[in-house]
C-alpha cells in the first residue's frame, strides 16, 4: 500500500498539548494517560487504555470507538489533523455503551458512522453522547480504504445485543471490546448485565480461532493476544455450569455466593474484585433462563419469587 505521510517525530512532540505524550511501544498498552497515543503496528494506533483505536490509510482515517476522557474526541480530532493530511472517513462504534463511543459526533463533518443494526435504537433511546450510525449492518461488513481492509464481525448477542468485533487483518490487529480485559489471563467482564452468556461463550471460541490476529486490543487494559479468549471462556463455562448446577439443586443465592468460590481461577486478573458480582449476575442470568420442576410452590420459589431484591431474601 502507499506510504502514509506523518509529521516527523520532532514536530509531533512540539504539537501535542501539555499532559499528553506520544510513544511508539509496539506490543504494550497505552498506560494510564488517556491521551497517550501508542503505535501498535505500522498503521494502527491506540490512545488511552480502552478500545480507542484509529487506522491510518493513504485515503483517510478510520476511527474505532470514542472516549470523553482526557481531551476526548475534540483533542483527538485536532491531533489527527496535525499529524495527517487525510480526513477521518469512517467512525466505527463497537456497541452502544456510552463510555465506548463518547464524543464521536465530532467527526460527522467528514466521516460516515457505522454500527450494528441493533445499536441504533439503543443509542437513540438512551440519548448516548455519540455519533448516530448512518450505516448499519446485520452480520458482517468490510471497509476498504487506501489499500487497508477493516472487517466488522457480529457474533450475535454477547455483551449487549449489538457488540461487534473489528479486525484489521493486514495489520494482525483485532479490536475486541468488552469480551476480554487487562491482558491474557483475566476475567473479561465485571458482571453479566446486558449480556447473553451462552452467546458470549460461543463468540469467545470463534474469536480464539480467527486467522491473522497477532494483537488483541481489549475494551480495557493492556494489549492481549488470542489466548485471552480461551482463558476467559474456560472460566466463564465453569462459572455458568457451577452456578447452574447449584440452582438446579435448589440452592439459594446466598449459598451459591458462599460456595461457588472459583478457587481454581484465583490467579486470574480481577479475581478478587469481580468474583462476587460475577457470581451474583450469573445467578441472575441463569435464574431467568430456567423453570424448576414442581408446581412452583416449593420452598425455593417461595423464597425467591421473580423480582426479589438480591441480598434480602433468606
Ligand atoms: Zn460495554
Amino acid at each position: 500500500m502507499k506510504s502514509i505521510r506523518t509529521i516527523p517525530p520532532i514536530l509531533v512532540l512540539l504539537s501535542i498539548p501539555l499532559g499528553s505524550n506520544v510513544t511508539n511501544a509496539q506490543g504494550t498498552g497505552a498506560g494510564d494517560d488517556p491521551l497517550a497515543i501508542v503505535q501498535i503496528t505500522d498503521n494502527v494506533f491506540r490512545y488511552g487504555d480502552e478500545s480507542n483505536v484509529f487506522v491510518v490509510t493513504s485515503e483517510g482515517i478510520i476511527v474505532i470507538d470514542g472516549t470523553c476522557k482526557g481531551g476526548g474526541q475534540e483533542w483527538l480530532k485536532e491531533e489527527l489533523g496535525r499529524r495527517y493530511d487525510v480526513p477521518v472517513k469512517y467512525v466505527i462504534l463497537s456497541h452502544d455503551h456510552e463510555s465506548h463511543i463518547c464524543g464521536t459526533q465530532v467527526y460527522s463533518d467528514t466521516a460516515v458512522t457505522i454500527a450494528h443494526e441493533k445499536a441504533l435504537p439503543h443509542i437513540l433511546r438512551e440519548g448516548r453522547n455519540s455519533a448516530i450510525p448512518q450505516v448499519i449492518f446485520e452480520d458482517t461488513m468490510e471497509i476498504r480504504l487506501g489499500g487497508q481492509r477493516v472487517v466488522l464481525y457480529y457474533f450475535g448477542p454477547t455483551h449487549s445485543d449489538n457488540l461487534i468485533q473489528v479486525h484489521i487483518p493486514n495489520e494482525g490487529v483485532l479490536v475486541a471490546p468488552d469480551v476480554v480485559r487487562s491482558g491474557n489471563k483475566a476475567i473479561g467482564l465485571p458482571d453479566y448485565r446486558d449480556s447473553t452468556v451462552d452467546g458470549l461463550i460461543d463468540a469467545l471460541y470463534a474469536l480464539s480461532k480467527l486467522d491473522n490476529v497477532d494483537i488483541v486490543v481489549p475494551g480495557h487494559g493492556p494489549l492481549a493476544d488470542q489466548s485471552s479468549f480461551g482463558y476467559y471462556r474456560t472460566y466463564l463455562v465453569a462459572l455458568r455450569d457451577r452456578v447452574l448446577d447449584a440452582l438446579v439443586a435448589g440452592r439459594s443465592i446466598e449459598y451459591i455466593i458462599d460456595t461457588v468460590t472459583m478457587d481454581d481461577f484465583s490467579d486470574y486478573e480481577n479475581f478478587e474484585q469481580w468474583l462476587r458480582p460475577n457470581v451474583i449476575s450469573m445467578w441472575d442470568n441463569m435464574y431467568r433462563l430456567r423453570e424448576p420442576n414442581g408446581d412452583r410452590k416449593n420452598a425455593y420459589d417461595i423464597a425467591y419469587p421473580i423480582g426479589f431484591p438480591i441480598g434480602t431474601a433468606h
